[in-house]
């Protein structure tokens, strides 16, 4: 198996070496809420405004059509990362958000009923839960939540009585971005087929991280963002099956959706241009092909290797930490995102220190309040991995830690 060699991908990212001026390794462990861009993305997205840009599928003139090209290699590259039946089964959004969004409006209100159920998990982020609330109460439909077990995983002992024939749709996250658990969206692809009801993945933080096969696991929808896969902001993506796309109403109306406007009314283009109304971020679609390629070409199963001995390596030392407590399962039910909470040091205590230190995490409730509420936590603390983090970063983390402890529970007399 090819190894990933860590130190040779942050050379290909930027800001590593611009944040380092003085001698001290930028220590980023935030890429679940964002990933840092290689040089390679950086440079397409600038290529695009020096050398190549025009609005896109518009003009007839030869800037336009390279611009048009451009946009369908990206999309083909989405197709093929997703293993898609067709390119035409790719649509690009804003973002995650927006992509979720789009099927809980397009899909979600023309063809939920009162009576009818959406089903999700308590793993939620707030953009897998906000939208289907919003087409719940527009439609008279209602939620039901799949419970976790203790350790953090979907409880799946009593899905035969929440997953019915009222269900509609499950949507979940292929990777939760606090816990990091991996639901087994197959099997619940497979469970929601059986009853006639359709699965929406937010790959948002799974997309990054492990090959998937929209075919083979069964998906329906399948959401992700670009910008945590190493692309620009501003663009996501929307898989969704063909006669999917056929059956849903578009969201937004305007200019490239349409295939006739006229004073009575009009009629839509076939997808994915029914969904694309407007002008797309077009330098930002263009530099996400890169993206996929840098990520393709590092390969999975070497992203896998890496970011699981950063994993194992973050949670053998965490548990030697007086006080840390790790929320979520056992590395081997998980990606690479490790959150924690400290005895009697607060989350945001626990970020600042570390910043200090030049490591830099998140805290809070990242977005995903429901799952806070189960874990009777307020907020925790986040770490999360991506290609370029090496066990320097963790061994950094956890030697801050070491120091957040020391400082803080003395100050509080709680040793
Ligand atoms: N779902 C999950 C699981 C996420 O982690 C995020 C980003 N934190 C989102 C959805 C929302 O993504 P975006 O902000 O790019 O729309």
């Amino acid at each position: 198996l090819r190894r990933l060699d860590a130190e040779a991908v942050r050379r290909d990212f930027p800001i590593f070496a611009a944040r380092s001026e003085d001698g001290r390794p930028l220590t980023f462990l935030d890429t679940g809420a964002s990933a840092q861009k290689p040089k390679v993305v950086i440079d397409r997205e600038a290529d695009v405004y020096s050398r190549s840009y025009a609005n896109a599928y518009r003009g007839v003139y030869q800037l336009g059509a390279e611009v048009d090209d451009a946009i369908e290699k990206t999309r083909e590259s989405v197709r093929s990362l997703l293993n898609a039946g067709s390119a035409d089964e790719i649509l690009f959004t804003a973002g995650t958000t927006a992509s979720i969004n789009l099927v809980a409006q397009g899909w979600g209100r023309k063809f939920l009923r009162p009576g009818d159920e959406i089903l999700l998990s308590v793993l939620e982020h707030h953009a897998n839960i906000v939208p289907w609330q919003m087409a719940a109460q527009a439609t008279g439909a209602s939620i039901k939540w799949i419970p976790l077990t203790p350790d953090g995983r979907l409880d799946l002992s009593n899905l035969d009585q929440l997953l019915t024939t009222r269900t509609k749709i499950v949507a979940v996250t292929g990777m939760s971005n606090v816990l990091g658990t991996i639901p087994p969206v197959a099997e619940l692809a497979h469970a929601a087929h059986a009853v006639g009801a359709l699965i929406l993945v937010d790959g948002a933080q799974s997309v990054p991280h492990a090959a998937v096969d929209v075919r083979v696991d069964g998906i329906d929808f399948l959401v992700f963002s670009g910008h945590k896969l190493y692309g620009p902001t501003g663009v996501g993506v929307l898989y969704a099956k063909a006669e999917l796309l056929d059956a849903m109403d578009p969201v937004f109306g305007g200019g490239h959706m349409i295939a006739t406007v006229g004073t009575t009314g009009s009629t839509w283009a076939k997808a994915p241009a029914k969904f694309e109304a407007g002008t797309l971020p077009i330098a930002q679609i263009i530099a996400l092909d890169p993206a996929i390629q840098y990520v393709k070409e590092l390969g999975w199963d070497a992203i896998h290797q890496h970011e699981r001995e950063l994993l194992t390596a973050t949670h053998d030392r965490l548990a030697a930490i007086d006080g840390l407590k790790i929320l979520g399962p056992a590395p081997e039910h998980k990606g690479a995102i490790v959150s924690f909470v400290m005895d009697g040091i607060s989350a945001q205590d626990i970020a600042v220190l570390l910043d200090l230190r030049g490591i830099c995490v998140r805290h809070g409730h990242h977005c995903t309040m429901p799952l806070h509420d189960w874990l009777q936590v307020p907020a925790s603390v986040r770490a999360s991995f991506g290609v370029y983090n090496t066990l320097g970063d963790v061994e950094r983390l956890c030697k801050g830690l070491d120091a957040v402890r020391k400082r803080l529970s003395r100050s509080r007399g709680v040793v």
